[in-house]
């Protein structure tokens, strides 16, 4: 007789099956037994604080492997609280499969604990939403999950499980056979429209390589950088894009990224959108007549925003490859060119008012400084995560990612609060992977809070994360204390406190004491120096630094006020 097997089982089984390794959740009927089911079937399983830091940190580990991590959360309030991380995975093209538990089918429609439509609340947000219609039929659908989450655009996969479907007891042998899912297959591009791109490269007299995360993911670093080479022709990374190319490859243009976005000519872009980030492609930022050369290996983009001179579905590593050899041998775009010239004048001059801005230690701190001394200290190959407005900003121009897939931020959703639960999953990865290598994570004081508490999670896991916590006491710019406290005292709390502060002078490194750990407060230049060495060490868990930097420190003047121009 075929032994019995359950619902918790089966899934957690089907899931090791498709060689899922990570689970990130909080558990709670029904799923308690579940998260047991799973470590029992070898999946390692990270219990979280709140839902969205664990499907931020399962989607991290998504964005890293190229297997999708799981989010576990119950039903109703479980799975609304995960809608965000959800929304923010579909938004980077990043794999994630959401598992939700739900109320048991024979009370639905009459009131049920937790009752809520998950699986329609999903949809939009997924590639693939659904209930399997029963337990024999669950691994049919842990496949398919997989194999929409990372096949083409990556994007979210929701499997919904009424609490009686994971508690049912079947036999083995109705059990759905199935199998894992294959690699997905690489999309080759068409080779005519290699050799157009190839032609419209060599006419250029002003090029320029676009590096988006669509490159990092497509682990296409080889074949870029080869490319980039080959070429010499000047490159500018997205913010996830950095370091497929090195940012300290001499081709690295980022120093002179307006002149370059504003006076190219011809634009190959490699997995990146001509959305907000680059401005949608359009003028000002962009010459009217630029040609863009657009890859991606989602054929629905191309030509998104502004029409593309030529469209290449494909896989960026295989079109970079063609492209090179297409190239190489035949053409480079000459270091002596007035381009060149142009963009290393524009690089020197901007580099010479950050050099001014770094170098003015005095208290109190500006970004520059700040960001300036971090670098120096900091490991060169470690993984740094950010978040926070003017930090991150300011933050992506200073610190150095050398290596792919080693920045982690707000991301194209422009989401605050993605951080500790994306240093979560890049501590895990070190562990399993690179052992020596550090996590930095940069957090502004309003983005540190979202998810503060997550500090409690990486103390259990041991997850030695150094966190620098840039404070000026609020969203964007904050207050003095002087002023703060005159705000307050005026009149009833509620009314004058200004929506984009926050208490001055939070002591946020105290919560080190949580785990009686010691944490590092900052005002100077050499108190961060003496605390980023200490805070390098520790191998036992997080260590929190914070930076108190002036209130009304900002970015140095831009040329372009991007995200507040529009045309209605
Ligand atoms: P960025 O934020 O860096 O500008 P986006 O997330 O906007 O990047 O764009 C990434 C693009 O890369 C997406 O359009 C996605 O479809 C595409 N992409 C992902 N993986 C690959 C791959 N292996 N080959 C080609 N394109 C890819
Ligand atoms: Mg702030």
């Amino acid at each position: 007789m075929a032994e019995e097997v359950d619902g918790n089982t089966i899934l957690a089984e089907a899931l090791k099956a498709q060689g899922i390794e990570y689970v990130f959740g909080i558990v709670g009927i029904p799923v308690i037994d579940l998260s047991i089911a799973m470590q029992q079937a070898g999946l390692h399983y990270v219990g979280m604080r709140n839902e969205q830091a664990a499907c931020y940190a399962a989607q991290a580990i998504g964005y890293l492997t190229q297997k999708p991590g799981v989010c576990l959360v119950v039903s109703g309030p479980g799975l609304l609280h995960v809608m965000g991380g959800m929304a923010n995975a579909q938004s980077n093209c990043w794999p994630l499969i959401v598992i939700g538990g739900s109320c048991p089918q024979d009370h639905e429609g009459i009131g049920g604990f937790q009752e809520c439509p998950q699986v329609e609340l999903s949809r939009p947000y997924c590639k693939y939403s659904a209930r399997p219609p029963s337990a024999a039929l669950i691994p049919l659908h842990v496949e398919k999950a997989v194999r929409y989450a990372t096949y083409g655009r990556p994007g979210v996969a929701y499997l919904d499980f009424p609490g009686n479907m994971l508690m049912q007891r079947i036999n083995s042998d109705v059990v759905s056979p199935t199998y894992p899912c294959p690699e997905p297959p690489i999309a080759y591009p068409d080779p005519n429209s290699i050799q157009k791109a190839a032609q419209l490269l060599r006419q250029a007299e002003r090029p320029l390589i676009i590096v988006g995360k669509g490159a990092a993911y497509g682990k296409a670093e080889a074949a870029v950088n080869e490319l980039v080479n080959v070429t010499n022709i000047p490159f500018l990374p997205t913010p996830m894009g950095k370091g497929v190319v090195s940012d300290t490859d001499s081709h690295c243009v980022s120093p002179a990224r307006t002149a370059a976005l504003q006076y190219a000519d011809t634009i190959l872009l490699l997995g990146a959108r001509l959305n907000w980030m680059l401005h949608f492609g359009r003028p000002p930022r962009y010459d009217p007549k630029v040609k863009f050369i657009h890859v991606d290996i989602c054929v629905e983009e191309l030509h998104n925003s502004v029409p593309a001179e030529v469209a290449i579905h494909g896989d960026i590593g295989a079109t970079a490859k063609l492209l090179t050899e297409t190239l190489k041998g035949r053409y480079t775009h000459p270091s002596s060119s007035p381009w060149w010239k142009q963009l290393k004048e524009k690089a020197a001059k901007n580099k010479e008012v950050v050099t001014a801005m770094s170098l003015d230690t005095k208290v109190p701190l500006n970004y520059y400084t700040v960001f300036h001394h971090l670098q120096n200290l900091i490991p060169k190959d470690c993984i740094i995560v950010s978040e926070g407005a003017n930090t991150m900003d300011i933050g992506r121009t200073m610190l150095l990612n050398i290596l792919p897939r080693h920045r982690l931020d707000a991301g194209t959703f422009g989401t605050m609060g993605v951080g500790l639960g994306f240093a979560v999953a890049a501590a895990l990865w070190c562990q399993k992977n690179a052992p020596n290598k550090r996590v930095l994570c940069v957090e502004g004081d309003s983005a540190f809070g979202f998810s503060g508490m997550e500090i409690e999670t990486m103390f259990r896991y041991k997850l030695p994360i150094t966190i620098v916590i840039v404070n000026n006491n609020g969203i964007y710019g904050g207050f003095e204390k002087e002023l703060f406290n005159e705000i307050q005292s005026s009149g009833e709390v509620t009314k004058v406190t200004p929506p984009s502060s926050l208490t001055v002078n939070t002591h946020y490194e105290r919560m080190m004491a949580l785990s009686d750990k010691e944490g590092f407060f900052c005002t100077s230049i050499p108190q961060l120096e003496e605390a980023v060495r200490k805070s390098l060490m520790v191998k036992d868990g997080p260590r929190i630094i914070n930076v108190m930097i002036n209130p009304s420190a900002d970015r140095k003047t831009q040329t372009f006020n991007w995200l507040t121009e529009s045309k209605l």
